[in-house]
């Protein structure tokens, strides 16, 4: 069945120079650098507040700034900047090369008062949250003229000379019609959430006690969890849900998927309030929306290949360096391998490893490796850009690079690179790369 709706006249909110899709980091770094630059920019988020799965997810861990011998800084630019913020409170520990080693922790909620602030700081940049994108409205092939959002004051339209996609789930370049494809197993989805009192007696094991209880309690979570206390607060974050078989492109999968998270999370407590009714550990904070780590991909004008970006041969195009190992969580069960650059590998279910082994020879290991522009940037597209977890990407090369200082850092390269393409008024796919780097390089980015 199928109903028609009417052609309707939209008003035009605004004309600027970037329309951003999305803020999480991504997003807010790309629409930062380019107002920076000097270009008008309207960024949009369908949520509340800023950050995406770094506060609404309330995953609140990014990672080292320093390659892996910890003697050379990689990362500095937006990301850097935001950390010396919040580090002024609190809000985030050490980041210097030997703390960023074991992960930089930061206080979700502090981080969406942080990007509130640094967004209001940029004059040439004009935010609306709550904030939909619905549709792009198209010229020509790859060749975006508005795009349609929606929010309580109706719905309208926003012309742009370029549109970054900073979804994560690419909504505008599947409204553009541009290629895309979704993985065969794509990493699942986890709810994280916060607890208070989170704390075991000396002989108390988590794992075992999930086991035990298995049986009675069959929602509870496979057995793949991690977490940690967040600075600058008593509560501590679980990331301890996995829903398998999750297409999260699909709306009644990933519906289906937030009540399955939450079941799980359900289960847990029920789990502890039996087994450690004395600990009083209270549920205390659910996600605003479940974490999605992987949907759709673009196809690019350079897919991105594990076996390139681990072959430690230097990348004369790249705009990102990083060094978070290959993670893949299998999405058929609670499974979990690792790529490290240090050469090791290893799979681990249920905490108990079952593979290990090396890819580089003994006594070798890769200082870090580099992502170009070239998988960020849309293949058949004019004026439309993306940054954020849908990048092309390998499922080796994705399992490194999705994490959050890999994506600030390739959201801050797509800001300047539609800074670019804007003043050379040329289409995305012929953007000078070199010329990107170079404003990145000004913009205070580690540009190697
Ligand atoms: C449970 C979990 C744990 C993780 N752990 C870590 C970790 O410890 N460290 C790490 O660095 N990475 C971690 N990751 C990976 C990392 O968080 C994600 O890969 C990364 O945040 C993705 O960033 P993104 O900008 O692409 O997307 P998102 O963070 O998902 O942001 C997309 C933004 O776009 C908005 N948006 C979407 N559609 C629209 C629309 N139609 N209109 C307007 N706005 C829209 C969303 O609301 C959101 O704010 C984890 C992921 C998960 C799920």
């Amino acid at each position: 069945m199928h109903i028609i709706i009417p052609a309707e006249t939209l008003p035009v909110l605004a004309e600027c120079d970037l329309c951003v899709i999305g803020g999480s980091c991504t997003g807010v770094f790309a629409a930062i650098r380019a107002a920076r630059l000097g270009a008008k920019v309207i960024l949009l988020e369908k949520q509340n507040r800023l950050g995406g799965v770094a506060t609404l997810g309330l995953v609140g861990m990014w990672h080292s700034l320093y390659d892996t011998t910890g003697s050379q800084q990689i990362i500095a630019g937006l990301t850097l900047e935001t950390l010396q913020q919040l580090a002024r409170t609190g809000a985030c520990t050490d980041f210097s090369a030997e703390g960023g080693q074991r992960g930089i922790r930061l206080n979700p909620e502090e981080l969406t008062l942080e990007l509130d602030a640094m967004v209001a700081r940029e004059k040439n940049l004009t935010l609306h949250l709550h904030t939909t994108f619905s549709r792009a409205i198209m010229q020509g092939e790859g060749d975006c003229q508005a795009i349609v959002a929606e929010n309580k004051s109706g719905r309208f339209a926003i012309k742009a000379k370029i549109f970054l996609d900073a979804s994560g789930d690419g909504v505008l370049c599947k409204s553009a019609q541009l290629p895309m494809r979704r993985p065969v197993h794509p990493q699942p989805p986890s709810s994280c959430a916060r607890f208070s009192n989170w704390s075991f007696p000396p002989a108390f094991d988590l794992r075992e006690c999930i086991e035990r209880y298995r049986d009675r309690l069959p929602d509870l979570p496979c057995g793949y969890y991690w977490g940690m206390q967040q600075p600058n607060s008593t509560l501590y974050m679980l990331a301890g849900t996995r829903v398998l078989n999750c297409d999260c492109d699909n709306a009644e999968e990933i519906s289906k998927a937030e009540l399955t998270a939450r079941r799980q999370i359900r289960a847990l407590l029920q789990m502890l309030r039996q087994e450690l009714p004395e600990q009083k550990i209270y549920l205390e904070t659910l996600p605003a929306a479940i974490g999605i780590r992987e949907g759709l991909h673009i196809e690019s004008i350079g897919t991105l290949q594990g076996q390139d970006l681990l072959s430690g041969r230097p990348c004369p195009e790249a705009i990102a360096n990083g060094t978070y190992p290959v993670d893949i969580h299998n999405d058929q069960d609670d499974s979990i391998t690792f790529k490290r650059l240090d050469g090791s590998t290893s799979t681990t279910r249920n905490g108990t490893r079952i593979a290990s082994g090396r890819w580089l020879p003994e006594g070798q290991s890769l200082p870090c490796y580099q992502i170009p522009l070239s998988c960020l940037i849309p293949r058949g597209a004019r004026n439309i850009l993306c940054a954020g977890r849908m990048l092309d990407a390998d499922r080796e090369a994705f399992g490194a690079v999705r994490v959050m200082v890999n994506l600030n850092q390739c959201g801050e390269a797509a800001g300047a690179a539609a800074m670019q393409a804007l003043d050379s008024s040329q289409p995305v796919t012929s953007i000078d790369v070199q010329a990107v780097r170079k404003l990145l390089r000004a913009g205070g980015a580690i540009i190697i």
